[in-house]
């Protein structure tokens, strides 16, 4: 049978535009996409981007107070989100037509619409118009999810942070996971009075305990009031602004409220179930280790299928499948040891098992140190930074490794090399370390702190 394409992917985020890319340049196919929203989806427009322009802009008032204590004659004044935010959008602007110029260069056509599925070779465009494909890629994502609540329709998402007309005085987050954290942490840099409030025990469930912890803190430090064990009754909107009434009683007005409550996979109204696509209880879409769901045309990748929604996984799972289906090398997304950062301050990078998922396998040894870094020890403050590691008694094995630190990010990513390599306490032990830095300790700590 003759198809219009031989590969049909609907959403142009991260995952959608990789597989369509690497099908169309390297692996010869005839390649059509449709996106019914911006190009470069979530992470570009609505999410790791410009949050990460967001937290440079809010790590500029700690540095200013920094480099005063220095020396520097610098006085800080206020953050100005109406210069800031035309540039940002201008630069998502730019993002956008990059991404787009990369599908078309690769021979992509591009359909600036909503598609969904007529049959499992059939997609249907805005319209009557229908197209077919030998094979349909679904990567339509996610998006942000506020459950009910009297007044929910004053909250806010993350998507809108982005796009305020002003920034508000005052705001309430609530949700500790990467976003509500992140979105903490920014606001207070930029001077907004912040609030956190979030239903469970400690923040950033899932995480290292440790790491938990001292991010608490220092958020706490920093001046963030983070409302632990407590959740939000009700919205109302009165004349100051939006009133929270919380079950710790802490009732108050807030110029905005921000829900950062997880997101959900956008599986809704394609015309998948109907096809017989397993869909899950949380909506994403099921699939096995190749993407590919029940119905053997049909493949699913990214945040709709709600593995681990991030978009470096988006976009191996894009390129493995692209890979699979056209190319001569059969390959999938390998999901162990995906590190990962959130970007709090001070900023945090995970890979591996916590010491916590460690401990319930393995007899373990943890190696750790939490000091002062001279940077801001010259100039008396008091944050500390983490290094831990978390070691397999018998193998030796590194097993997980957590850091807390300005730059952790960028550090994690070098672990998580050596961790896919099988790296070992002792190889660490024979890595010379690099003075003066922070990250010298990971190759010093000599000494279990304990052994479980
Ligand atoms: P998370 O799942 O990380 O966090 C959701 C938070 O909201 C948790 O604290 C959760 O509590 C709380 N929550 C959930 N439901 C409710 C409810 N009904 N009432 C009150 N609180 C609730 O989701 P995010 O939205 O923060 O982020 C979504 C995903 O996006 C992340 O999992 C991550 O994969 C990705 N992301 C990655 C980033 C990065 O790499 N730096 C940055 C931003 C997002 P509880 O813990 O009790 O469930």
């Amino acid at each position: 049978m003759d198809f219009d394409f031989d590969l049909f992917v609907i959403g142009g985020g991260s995952g959608g535009v990789r597989a369509a890319r690497i099908a169309a340049s390297e692996g010869g196919a005839k390649v059509g996409l449709a996106e019914e929203s911006r190009m470069g989806g979530t992470c570009v427009i609505r999410g790791c981007v410009p949050k990460k322009l967001m937290v440079y802009a809010s790590g500029f008032s700690g540095m200013v107070e920094d480099a005063k204590a220095y020396g520097w004659d610098i006085d800080k004044g206020n953050f100005d989100w109406g210069r800031f935010r035309p540039r940002l959008h201008s630069e998502l602007d730019r993002l956008e037509g990059i991404y787009r110029r990369n599908l078309e260069n690769a021979g992509v056509e591009i359909f600036d619409c909503r598609a969904t599925l007529a049959d499992a070779h059939t997609v249907k465009l805005d319209g009557d118009r229908t197209v077919t494909a030998k094979h349909i890629v679904i990567a339509t994502g996610g998006r942000p999810s506020v459950p009910e609540l009297p007044g929910a329709e004053l909250a806010c998402v993350s998507d809108d942070m982005f796009l305020m007309e002003e920034m508000p005085k005052s705001i309430l987050i609530v949700g500790a996971g990467y976003i509500g954290c992140e979105f903490a942490c920014m606001m207070n840099g930029l001077g907004v009075e912040t609030h956190l409030t979030y239903r469970g025990a400690q923040i950033l469930r899932g995480f290292d305990e440790e790491v938990r912890g001292l991010i608490s803190e220092s958020m706490i430090d920093s001046g963030i009031d983070i409302h632990l064990g407590c959740s939000v009754m009700e919205l109302q909107q009165t004349d100051d602004g939006i009133l929270a009434k919380l079950t710790n009683g802490k009732d108050r007005v807030f110029d905005r409220v921000l829900y950062a409550t997880g997101r959900v996979p956008n599986s809704a109204g394609l015309g998948l179930e109907e096809l017989g696509v397993g869909i899950g209880h949380r909506g994403q879409i099921e699939v096995d280790e190749w993407c590919q769901t029940a119905v053997p045309s049909i493949y699913a990748i990214g945040d709709v299928i709600d593995r681990i929604a991030l978009t470096p996984v988006a976009i191996r799972e894009g390129h493995a499948l692209a890979d699979t289906l056209f190319g001569d090398k059969k390959h999938k997304m390998e999901y162990d040891n995906v590190a990962s950062a959130v970007f709090t301050q001070p900023e945090m990078g995970s890979v591996g098992m916590t010491e916590e998922e460690a401990r319930r396998d393995h007899s373990i040894l943890i190696y750790a140190t939490a000091f002062r870094p001279m940077k801001g020890a010259f100039i008396e403050r008091t944050e500390r930074v983490l290094f831990k590691l978390v070691v397999d008694a018998d193998t030796r094995k590194i097993l997980g490794c957590h850091i807390v630190a300005e730059g952790a990010a960028e550090m994690i990513q070098m672990v998580a090399i050596a961790m896919k390599m099988g790296v070992t306490k002792e190889d660490f032990d024979r890595t010379c370390a690099v003075h003066p830095t922070m990250a010298e300790e990971i190759v010093t700590m000599r000494e279990p702190v304990r052994r479980s």
